[in-house]
């Protein structure tokens, strides 16, 4: 397998004719390569998307939108590839891709085919004249995506991005190529014009930062870590270029005594461990009322027991396969730094003895707020427990740290649960439930987990700029 380039409306590899490894998460073993992009393929592709954003720019919306349509269709009718090829490069359980990521991929292409043509500028009258607002494309944008949900958080930054009128480089990355790939072959396949689209693989440091300094992008719509979103920031900062940074979470789950809580085990399990903790929005620091304590510990731990680890292309896995070597070492290691900072490991935690990158879900008691099991993402199947006597607490406990992307409030007091809402210091708060996603509104974090929002309105606004026009009617002087 060669995973090309998709640049100027053509599968291409890389100028250098270098190639990275691609790994399958099951076995350890390499699935093939992807086209190891660097500076040189980064520049033709941000030519090829110059030369087309004039004629892209200039569509109707109706129009723009249609396009959006066909690829939405095209991904459609190849759907259990897209869904094969992330079980593969991702590790993802196959029941998670079908059912849930391309469905969703497909869904965020369609919904901003619909914002294109509803987007709508505002017109401000009564008090100098009249004003009326032009929202315009910026020209060629850059869209930089990580490995977690691959062609979801892709497709949920192109979708905007060409739907209000830009036209976009988009660099995947590199460890989960694969559906990036087949996205450049769909392109292809519904003849979008060439240039409106180019994906370019390879590393961060060789073909991300030459995207996000180059001259001609006009804004950078990131999302990955805290560390390289900084590192984005400050390339992007001298050129004034406008950032959209969607950054790493230490989400806490809060358990409130009186809510139907046995009811919800499922999705509280689900959302600590899904795509095995390898979301930016599972909880990972649970918070449980004392009273409930001890017995939402013993169902919660039998729960997670009963989750079925194996082969991600599986109907039946539950968890799959870390995604890569080097996060699997990331994670083992902070659960024994977990160990170290004397927390109790009440079930999972060990590497299987098997190929592939499988570590068994973690639940861990006995750390408080401020160590670092508790503070620093892990961003793999671990969870802590924590326990609290009232809802000041909870939110004391719930608001430590520096991250601030999500939470979950499980109560049936409707005024503890708007309350909290108000208080606590995160982009997204879910009452009795989790995940449950409206593209409409607005999605990200506060303090280290990022700057800026996506969804709906929020990403037509991001990716145009607002031009102000204002005229006289009568006595203007
Ligand atoms: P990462 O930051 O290592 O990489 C993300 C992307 O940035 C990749 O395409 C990578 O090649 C590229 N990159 C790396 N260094 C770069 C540089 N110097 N310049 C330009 N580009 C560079 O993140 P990851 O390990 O792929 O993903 C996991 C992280 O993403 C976690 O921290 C997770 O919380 C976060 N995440 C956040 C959200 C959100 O919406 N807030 C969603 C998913 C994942």
């Amino acid at each position: 397998m060669r995973l090309q380039h998709f640049i100027d409306g053509r599968s291409i590899p890389s100028v250098s004719g270098r190639w990275l490894d691609v790994h399958e998460p099951a076995s350890g073993r390499v699935l093939g390569g992807v086209a190891a992009g660097d500076r040189t393929d980064i520049d033709a592709a941000v030519a090829a998307a110059v030369r087309a954003a004039p004629a892209w720019s200039a569509l109707r919306n109706s129009e723009r939108a249609r396009w959006l349509e066909r690829l939405a269709d095209a991904i459609e009718q190849r759907a259990e590839a897209f869904a094969q090829a992330e079980s593969r490069d991702a590790g993802k359980p196959i029941r998670l891709t079908r059912t849930i990521e391309i469905p969703r991929a497909i869904a965020n292409l369609r919904f901003f085919a619909h914002a294109a043509t509803q987007f709508a500028s505002e017109s401000h009258h009564g008090e100098a004249g009249l004003n009326y607002t032009l929202r315009q494309p910026l020209g060629v944008v850059a869209a930089i995506s990580p490995w977690n949900l691959p062609l979801y958080l892709l497709t949920w930054k192109i979708a905007p991005a060409l739907a209000a009128g830009n036209t976009v480089v988009a660099k995947p990355s590199e460890v989960t190529p694969w559906s990036a790939a087949l996205l450049g072959e769909a392109a292809a396949a519904v003849g979008l014009p060439a240039g409106v689209l180019n994906l370019v693989h390879g590393t961060g440091l060789e073909a991300g930062e030459p995207l996000v300094a180059h001259a001609d992008v006009r804004a950078v719509s990131f999302t990955g870590s805290t560390p390289v979103g900084r590192r984005i920031a400050s390339l992007a900062a001298p050129a004034l270029r406008k950032v959209s940074l969607e950054l790493g979470g230490k989400n806490a789950t809060i358990v409130f005594a009186d809510s139907p809580w046995r009811d919800h085990l499922d999705t509280l399990v689900r959302s600590a461990f899904q795509n095995s903790g390898q979301i930016c929005l599972c909880g990972s620091r649970l918070l449980v009322e004392r009273t409930i304590h001890d017995q939402f510990r013993d169902a919660f731990v039998e729960r997670v027991r009963a989750l079925r680890i194996g082969d991600p292309i599986d109907e039946d896995t539950d968890i799959g396969p870390l995604v890569s070597q080097a996060h699997f070492e990331k994670v083992m290691a902070a659960i024994h730094r977990a160990r170290e900072e004397g927390g109790t490991v009440l079930c999972g935690g060990r590497a299987l003895d098997r190929p592939g990158w499988f570590v068994e879900p973690a639940v861990i008691e006995g750390l408080g707020p401020d160590c670092a099991s508790n503070r620093e993402e892990i961003f793999g199947p671990v969870v802590t427990l924590q326990s609290f006597t009232n809802e000041a607490q909870a939110l004391s406990l719930a608001n430590t740290g520096d991250y601030g992307l999500a939470a979950s409030v499980w109560t049936r007091d409707l005024g503890r649960a708007h309350r909290l809402a108000a208080t606590l210091r995160v982009g997204m708060v879910w009452i009795n439930t989790w995940m449950q996603r409206d593209l409409r509104t607005p999605f990200g974090g506060t303090g280290q987990s990022g700057l800026g929002r996506e969804g709906g309105l929020e990403a037509m606004r991001f990716f145009t700029e607002p031009k102000n026009v204002g005229l006289c009617l009568e006595n203007c002087e």
